[in-house]
């Protein structure tokens, strides 16, 4: 069997942790003689955090006593992690090495961007790459010393090649070619431990595909190898009906398919990257969301049959720092010219639509997005406005929570939409924005943000998520 196994930032979050994460490969290897592996590891938890604040904050302080203080900081983290995963002595000082190498690179960068004072998104993702660069010497030694021959890449050593759209970087088309003729080679005799979250340009310069990115770094190697089933190791039972920290009743989903779990991705669970399923649906690969700590558990299964269980909806997710903007149009213009221009703007400044909704008659426009790019948005938004030819006024308001049912079995079912308003009326919640997908996967609305909570048990108990199939 040909798995790819993608193991999260608290999976690999100390050396115990990833001693446990060795073993778990070991026992995989050792079950079938045939089994082949390939590891994409994500950095150690807190890490992209900090080197992307770090960035942040040295380009605007320009104090470089301080870069270097950060670079020691980072320096005793891998080494104590090395030295806790890697028993083998010859193999912690050669990863220790090559660690230090590295941090050398990235210290440099850092007191360069100290100096210019100035923050590029090329050399955001340069410097937010190092966390996955430092993570996969230490697991590829970890194994070593269990006994495997392990080699680490990069993803550009993966043959993961991108074009230069730096934070969302898009695979070249070779690269599916490029990956399987470097690492199908490899599994002969080696586990290849792959650095997630980042590629390379043609040139060489790395890139990355935004925050969660090593779970697309999975999926796209799947793909390209065939492999038989991608793994994504977790710290979390599997997919889950709602988010168990604010819903006790959650449970994991056994079984979801691809469109509901990009539904889902793209709706705040921060279960998966955005882009991770597309890549497989053509090969329709399994993918499967495992506990590290309950192995033997089957985890969620993630495949192409959208099979209508009796519950039409499967998931309540919501994203919580979100605003929503209504802009009333003059009359002057048609309500999609109004749209067409509010929406390059925005889109010309990266802020990123969560919802949309249209009131033709009244021409209103709502969009829902992130909080953090609010004030982005609302400049974008009067840029387009001069004279006042554009839009009558526009509103916003930070305290919604953009809220999201899933489900195959929503589609074509009538009155599932009935169900859903209907248990937030009996609960008193009022409903701000309502929007709902053409697939009839997903609805999604928007309720005050202290309202959202409550919304969530409701709708979860309408449709009994915590219980059955
Ligand atoms: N380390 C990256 C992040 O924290 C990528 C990942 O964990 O998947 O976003
Ligand atoms: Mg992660």
């Amino acid at each position: 069997m040909r798995v790819v196994m993608k193991f999260g930032g608290r999976a690999v979050a100390n050396g115990e942790k990833i001693k446990t994460v060795a073993h778990l490969i070991k026992r995989f290897k050792d079950e079938g003689n045939k089994n082949e592996i390939v590891v994409v590891t994500s950095a150690i938890s807190t890490v992209t955090d900090t080197l992307l604040e770090t960035a942040n904050r040295v380009a605007k302080e320009g104090n470089t006593e301080k870069t270097k203080e950060f670079v020691d900081e980072v320096r005793k983290k891998h080494e104590l992690t090395a030295s806790e995963a890697i028993t083998d002595i010859n193999e912690l000082e050669r990863v220790k090495e090559e660690i230090n190498e590295r941090l050398a690179e990235m210290e440099k960068a850092l007191i360069g961007i100290c100096l210019l004072g100035e923050l590029t998104p090329r050399s955001l993702d340069y410097i937010g790459s190092f966390g996955e660069r430092f993570a996969a010497p230490i697991l590829a030694g970890s194994l070593q010393s269990t006994g495997m021959e392990a080699v680490h890449l990069t993803g550009g050593e993966a043959g993961i090649i991108t074009n230069e759209e730096y934070g969302n970087a898009q695979l070249t088309g070779s690269a599916e070619r490029e990956i399987r003729e470097r690492i199908t080679p490899l599994l002969e005799n080696k586990i290849p431990v792959v650095a997630g979250f980042i590629g390379e340009t043609k040139k060489g310069t790395i890139t990355t595909f935004g925050r969660g990115g090593s779970d697309y770094t999975a999926t796209i190697i799947g793909t390209a190898i065939d492999a038989d089933e991608i793994w994504l190791w977790k710290e979390t039972e599997g997919i889950m009906s709602a988010d168990p920290k604010i819903i006790k009743n959650a449970r994991k989903i056994p079984y979801i398919s691809y469109i509901e779990a990009m539904e889902l991705s793209y709706f705040g669970a921060s279960v998966l990257h955005p882009r991770a399923i597309e890549p497989v649906m053509k090969k329709e690969i399994p993918i499967r969301v495992k506990n590290v700590y309950n192995p033997e558990d089957e985890g969620t299964l993630i495949g192409k049959e959208a099979e209508k269980t009796k519950k039409a909806a499967k998931a309540i997710t919501l994203i919580e720092n979100t605003s929503i903007i209504n802009i009333a149009g003059t009359g002057v213009r048609s309500i999609s010219d109004v749209a067409a221009r509010v929406f390059s703007v925005l889109a010309a400044n990266n802020v990123d639509i969560i919802m949309i909704s249209q009131g033709s008659s009244e021409m209103t426009l709502s969009l829902v997005i992130d909080s953090a790019q609010l004030e982005r948005a609302i400049g974008a938004i009067q840029s387009i406005n001069t004279g006042g030819t554009v839009i009558r006024n526009f509103t916003s308001n930070s305290d919604v929570c953009a809220m999201g049912v899933v489900g195959a079995g929503m589609a074509g079912a009538p009155g599932v939409a009935g169900k859903v308003f209907s248990a937030l009326g009996k609960e008193g919640i009022s409903v701000i924005m309502i929007s709902q997908g053409s697939s009839e996967f997903n609805i999604s609305f928007v309720v005050k943000k202290e309202d959202a909570y409550r919304a969530a048990q409701a709708i979860h108990d309408v449709f009994e998520m915590g219980t059955g199939s």
